[in-house]
């Protein structure tokens, strides 16, 4: 066995459990890391306090006097809570968090100590950011970046560090993270959806998204994780055997939690909750060492916020318990992967869930017109919603028939698409009495008896209606949720005002009464975007087929699905609700190529190192092996060795043949690597990369594997699936 593997096998082997002390009622704990009300009414005067929540709730501007106020008052409960740094911490076009942390401390000119911390740090930071992916943006405007505090998602403490939530944009206003486009779609959601539920209930002023996801992630040994290079530097395995046992016994799902497991996760929940994430639901998942974790939903700037925090956390608590966090969508072959679901709805200030249906045939309109408007707008830009979710990693989930397939569609039930059937068949224009009566009482009244046994379930749905909420299930387990909630919402932005405008041309033209104009428009809708609905089987063939008919796409890779950020559609689509620009929309679609090209490309460097440093020379020493044994045998029976090491030299012509073809793939990779490196045109590039190195992969994995199964234990180089998902 290799040194390394042996090393790291004993290594875990001998690990003692890291001991968690329980640490009395979660509600105590919740939120005490967090700058929030309770401590704003604690250290803020009235005047600050009245005016960051005025700048939360109505997004005004907060003067540099209060903000100095502001700033002072972090600082003092900062140090009380001893911190010694702070920084602005935000959400660059990586997928990840960015922070650089600057002291507190200071010096005066007179050379004497001091802690500072004004308004001016608060608000604004120039962090030296010239290395985060722009795509182009700073060329093009020779602009510098800049951050600037969201005073929607509160200051929290982590560790020594005030950490303090801003957007990152160009001096020229161009966003350069994914914090600030989705801002600006939560706004136009708002807007626009508090005008439509302003039909029902004139006390609305205000409708924010709601998020709640679940995080899906791998729990593997630290040491055994280290052992492999692939997972060092790429998060996954690039080569690995299934182990004899894999998920087909479903043991693992809802199991019990391992020991080791459960000490992280309590520590874990422990760090969260006191950092106001409201972490409440934690199990197994289907795939050995695989499990979920839920949080309790929260206003979606603030939830996606929570998501990001929650990833680092993990990654630091499961080091102090010798484990590696692996977010990866497919980490291993053969065995599930990981997701991220995102449960959305939209909620009014009065405390309306708009996706609930309710107890009166008017609560029961609002939920039919925002539901209808949901499945409209997912119609109308499905492509555009499947973009938001591409990476070089989701791709392994998508479509391989564990995840929802590449084709967005619409699960809503049976007894839903009953009452749509019913709402198609209502009449043009005026409604005669009678059909009133029946609308109210027997279809839109029944809803919220219907969905009570509303139980069926479909897990091959991408975006399915579960009762209260949407569930989009697509959403990578690595994926910064900020990019499909910018998406969606801005799309339903876009569906409610065009609602709203065809409901009062209705009213105003026609005559026509308000839920009638309603029913009338929603009518139309429900014909339209008949295409999108789907509740059968998503991982069938004939989906694939009938899909394409119906004309939904079907982009199963990267460069594929961000082809229509940048149609005339979509920029127009942007541009209308002040999200993006088209510079800014570009910009994302060039970093999401040149991300999908760089992954790509370190991928294929270390396969081709895996195989000239690990897998060739292991398996020409056990052929070495195997050929002493055959000469052995020839020196002492003569003749005779030939029956006795028939078997032998079938071993030795099976590895040489696995060894030329694995040779061979991986030279025409390198070949192709450097053809697609070559191309200047990035879109072209990345589907060189797509085409015609990434196919090498599987290629030159499958004889890789077939070599594991051949070579004796005790030759292989690599740490086992065997090893890395059962060592507990
Ligand atoms: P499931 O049956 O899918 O497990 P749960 O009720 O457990 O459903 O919820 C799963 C996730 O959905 C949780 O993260 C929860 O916070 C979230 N969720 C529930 N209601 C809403 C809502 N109105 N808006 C957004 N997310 C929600
Ligand atoms: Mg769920």
């Amino acid at each position: 066995m290799s040194k390394r593997r042996l090393n790291a096998i004993t290594e875990s082997l001998q690990r003692q459990q890291h001991s968690v002390i329980e640490t009395g009622r979660r509600s105590e704990l919740f939120g005490t890391h967090v700058f929030n009300e309770d401590r704003m009414l604690q250290y803020l005067t009235k005047d600050a306090h009245r005016s960051v929540n005025e700048a939360i709730f109505a997004g005004t501007k907060i003067d540099r006097k209060i903000a100095d106020q502001v700033a002072e008052a972090m600082k003092a409960w900062a140090i009380s809570m001893g911190a010694t740094h702070y920084t602005h911490w935000f959400q660059p076009l990586t997928g990840s968090t960015a922070e650089k942390h600057d002291a507190f401390f200071d010096l005066r000119t007179d050379g004497r100590a001091v802690e500072r911390f004004g308004g001016d740090q608060l608000v604004q930071q120039e962090p030296d950011a010239s290395s985060f992916p722009s795509g182009g943006i700073r060329n093009t405007f020779e602009a510098r970046g800049y951050t600037a505090w969201d005073p929607t998602s509160p200051a929290f403490i982590y560790g020594t560090t005030l950490c303090i939530p801003t957007i990152f944009v160009s001096y020229t206003g161009e966003a350069l993270d994914n914090k600030a486009p989705l801002l600006r779609a939560l706004h136009a959601v708002d807007i626009a959806a508090t005008a439509v539920a302003k039909y029902f209930d004139k006390n609305v002023s205000k409708v924010h998204a709601t998020l709640g996801w679940e995080q899906e992630f791998f729990l593997v040994d630290k040491a055994l994780a280290n052992s492999r290079p692939d997972i060092v530097l790429t998060g996954r395995t690039l080569i690995g055997h299934l182990a004899a046992k894999g998920q087909q016994l479903s043991d693992h799902y809802f199991g019990v939690i391992p020991t080791r497991a459960v000490n992280f996760m309590r520590e874990l929940e422990k760090e969260c909750i006191q950092l106001g994430i409201p972490l409440k639901t934690r199990h197994n998942e289907v795939a050995p060492n695989q499990f979920e974790l839920a949080p309790v939903f929260e206003e979606a700037n603030l939830s996606v916020d929570h998501n990001l925090l929650l990833m680092d956390i993990m990654e630091k608590v499961a080091d102090r318990h010798n484990f590696k966090v692996l977010f990866h969508e497919k980490p291993f072959a053969g065995i599930n992967g990981s997701g991220k679901h995102n449960n959305w709805s939209l909620a009014t200030d009065t405390g309306v869930n708009l996706l609930s249906p309710g107890s009166t045939p008017m609560k029961n309109l609002q939920f039919l017109t925002f539901f209808v408007n949901t499945i409209k707008a997912v119609d109308t830009y499905e492509e555009l919603l499947r973009s938001s979710i591409a990476s070089a990693s989701n791709d392994h989930r998508l479509g391989a028939n564990e995840a929802p397939p590449a084709i967005i569609s619409i699960f809503i039930g049976t007894q839903l698409s009953h009452v749509l059937d019913e709402l198609e068949g209502v009449s043009k224009g005026k409604l005669s009495p009678e059909e009133k009566t029946e609308l109210k009482l027997n279809v839109v009244g029944k809803i919220p008896e219907i969905l009570l046994d509303n139980t069926d379930r479909n897990r091959t749905s991408p975006f399915a209606f579960t009762g209260n909420k949407f569930e989009m299930r697509a959403v990578g387990s690595k994926t910064n949720s900020a990019k499909p909630m910018m998406i969606l919402n801005t799309i339903v932005a876009n569906q409610l005002k065009e609602f709203k405008k065809e409901v009062d041309a209705l009213i105003d033209k026609k005559k026509l009464k308000k839920d009638e104009a309603v029913f009338n428009v929603l009518r139309e809708y429900i014909k339209s975007s008949k295409r999108i609905r789907f509740d059968g089987d998503g991982y069938s063939e004939e989906w694939e087929k009938e899909a394409k008919k119906r004309k939904l796409s079907n982009n199963k890779d990267t460069p594929s699905a961000v082809r229509v950020l940048t149609s005339k559609k979509s920029l127009e689509l942007f541009k209308g609700l002040e999200v993006m620009n088209s510079t800014e929309v570009e910009a994302r679609q060039e970093v999401e190529l040149e991300t999908y090209i760089l992954q790509t490309q370190i991928e294929g460097r270390v396969l081709n190192d895996l195989v000239y440093s690990n897998i060739i020379p292991a398996a020409i020493e056990y052929q070495n092996k195997i050929i002493k044994n055959v000469l052995g045998l020839k020196e002492i029976y003569g003749a005779a060795h030939k029956k006795l090491s028939e078997g032998h030299l079938t071993l030795i012509e099976q590895i040489s043949e696995h060894m030329v073809v694995i040779k061979r793939n991986t030279d025409d990779m390198t070949n192709a690597r450097k053809i697609a490196n070559n191309l200047k045109d990035l879109n072209k590039k990345a589907f060189a990369y797509c085409d015609n190195v990434r196919p090498y992969f599987d290629k030159i994995r499958y004889h890789c594997d077939k070599l594991e199964q051949l070579i004796d234990d005790q030759s292989w180089p690599l740490t086992k699936y065997r090893e890395l998902l059962y060592i507990k």
